[in-house]
């Protein structure tokens, strides 16, 4: 079987500050390693079960160029840097891979299970989907239910897995680290990696087919951005309305056309 590895860095075990995630800044290098060492200790999980032949790793957080390419396992390949489609954080996921999954993410914009929360960027306060706060979580969900790929695991912060499970409640979750307030309480980075390892090993001897979630028929999406500035340039976009000084709405029944508003306007 074939698996899709959607590996952010945000809900990385550790990590707290922004400083932390940011290529170039020093306190960078070790997190950029753990969360590698993280990815890798998914990857053997999912390896070790013998259910699972190929994987592919999408390096999906802000470069695209952090993970150590020579620390994970010998069998996987990895996607680099952006391919600049709507598809952004899950770009080569379709209908050849059996199962997704989520390593490193974060809780949304507008919520406090992160102290980096965000969605996308960092220039929306919020986006909404059927009402819903839209985590990457949700909006990269939704990409893999639009090829028909199950997500079958994630890891990250404790408040984005609550979230995950209410969407997809046969799915596996490792929380590695969970708010309080601004800072944030983690796992010691070794016994992250054996959590991770063991929760994708039962991930992949679980009924897969049971975390494969039905699209909804239609998408009404809310953004409400920082500066109305965005949200002025955002209503040029085909079919999009703005809302208030800040915010644009957008109606569709096709969930590519979500994507690839969110590509364009975000
Ligand atoms: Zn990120």
């Amino acid at each position: 079987m074939k698996l899709y590895i959607s590996a952010d860095m945000e809900g990385t075990s550790g990590i707290c500050h922004w400083d932390e995630t940011e290529k170039g800044l020093q306190d960078y290098t070790y997190f950029a390693e753990q969360m590698t060492k993280e990815v890798n200790a998914v990857c053997k999980g999912a390896l070790e079960s013998g259910k699972i032949t190929d994987i592919l790793v999408k390096d999906a957080h802000d470069s695209g160029r952090n993970l150590i390419p020579s620390l994970l396992p010998k069998t996987v390949r990895i996607l680099r840097d952006w391919e600049g489609a709507p598809g952004g954080m899950m770009a080569g996921v379709g209908k050849g891979f059996d199962a997704v999954a989520f390593t490193g993410y974060h809780s949304a914009a507008y919520t406090t299970g992160n102290p980096l929360a965000h969605t996308s960027n960092r220039q929306n306060q919020y986006i909404r989907i059927n009402g819903r706060i839209a985590s990457e979580m949700l909006v990269n969900t939704y990409t893999a239910a639009y090829y028909q790929v199950p997500v079958i695991f994630l890891s990250g912060d404790k408040a984005l897995c609550e979230a995950a499970k209410e969407l997809i409640p046969n799915m596996e979750t490792v929380a590695v680290s969970e708010s309080l307030g601004g800072a944030s309480v983690s796992l010691h980075p070794d016994r992250a990696l054996e959590l991770l390892q063991e929760g994708m090993g039962r991930a992949v001897k679980k009924d897969i087919d049971a975390c494969q979630i039905k699209l909804p028929e239609e998408f009404h999406v809310e953004i409400e951005f920082k500066e109305y500035r965005k949200a002025y340039t955002g209503s040029f976009y085909p079919g999009v309305k703005k809302v208030g000084a800040k915010g644009v709405e957008f109606y569709t029944r096709d969930y590519y056309e979500v994507l690839r508003m969110l590509f364009f306007v975000l």
